[in-house]
C-alpha cells in the first residue's frame, strides 16, 4: 500500500511538455504585452504566483539563480484556469517553445490556495527547466539528458523544501506536500533518485517529458 501511494504521489509531480493554444483573458493580456515589448520581453507572472516566486528567490543561492532564470526568460507563469489545462494527474507543466514565443509555466489551479511554499516547490521544478534551456539550448534531448534534467528539477525542489521546512512540513494537506516530505525526509537521496528514474522511465504518459 505504501509503495502504491508513493508511486501515485510522485507521478503527480511529473512535468509535462505541452504546446497548446492559450485561451481566455490572460491570453489577450499576453498578446498585448508582447506587442509592446518585442525585443525585451518581461515576465508575466500571475498574481497568485508572485509570492511563491519570491520565496524561491529568497531561499538561497540556487533558488535565486532559478528565480532569475524564470524572470530573465520573459516567461509567462500562470494557473491552468488562466492559460491552458494540463493532462490528468499533472500539477505543473512547462512549454519551452510555446505559441507565445517565450517559455510558459503552468500550475494546476486546484493548488491556487495552497501554501505559497508548496507552489514554490512546483515553480522551482519548472524553473529548473527554464534555467537548463538557457544553458543547454532547445535542441532535442536524448533520453539520458532528459532524465538528467528531471533529476536536476526534482533535486532543486527537494533542496528548496528542506530550506523552507527543515524536518518536513506537518501537517501535509495535499499529495504534493506528502511527496516532497517523502523524497526529502523518509528516503535517502539514493533511494529518491532511484524512484524518480524508475517513475520517469516506466510510468510517463505520452507527451510527458522523458517518454520519447
Ligand atoms: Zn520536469
Amino acid at each position: 500500500m505504501r509503495k502504491l501511494l508513493t508511486i501515485t504521489s510522485v507521478f503527480m509531480l511529473l512535468l509535462v511538455s505541452v504546446v497548446m493554444v492559450p485561451a481566455g483573458t490572460y491570453a489577450s493580456d499576453v498578446e498585448e504585452h508582447a506587442s509592446g515589448q518585442v525585443n525585451t520581453p518581461a515576465p508575466l507572472i500571475s498574481p497568485g504566483l508572485q509570492l511563491p516566486l519570491s520565496t524561491i528567490a529568497n531561499s538561497g543561492v540556487e533558488g535565486s539563480i532559478i528565480a532569475n532564470a524564470i524572470v530573465s526568460s520573459g516567461a509567462v507563469v500562470g494557473f491552468t484556469d488562466e492559460l491552458f489545462p494540463l493532462p490528468p494527474g499533472a500539477v505543473g507543466g512547462f512549454s519551452p517553445t510555446s505559441v507565445l514565443g517565450v517559455p510558459v509555466i503552468v500550475v494546476d489551479s486546484a493548488y491556487r490556495n495552497a501554501d505559497p511554499r508548496t507552489l514554490g516547490a512546483i515553480l522551482i521544478h519548472e524553473g529548473t527547466h527554464v534555467r537548463d534551456i538557457g544553458i543547454l539550448g532547445k535542441s532535442d534531448d536524448p533520453p539520458y539528458s532528459c532524465l538528467g534534467r528531471e533529476l536536476d528539477a526534482f533535486g532543486a525542489a527537494v533542496r528548496y523544501w528542506n530550506t523552507e521546512f527543515p524536518g518536513g512540513k506537518f501537517p501535509v494537506v495535499n499529495s504534493v506536500e506528502a511527496q516532497l516530505n517523502d523524497l526529502a525526509l523518509i528516503r535517502t537521496p539514493q533511494e529518491a533518485v532511484q524512484e524518480i528514474v524508475q517513475l520517469l522511465t516506466l510510468y510517463a504518459l505520452p507527451g510527458q517529458e522523458c517518454n520519447r
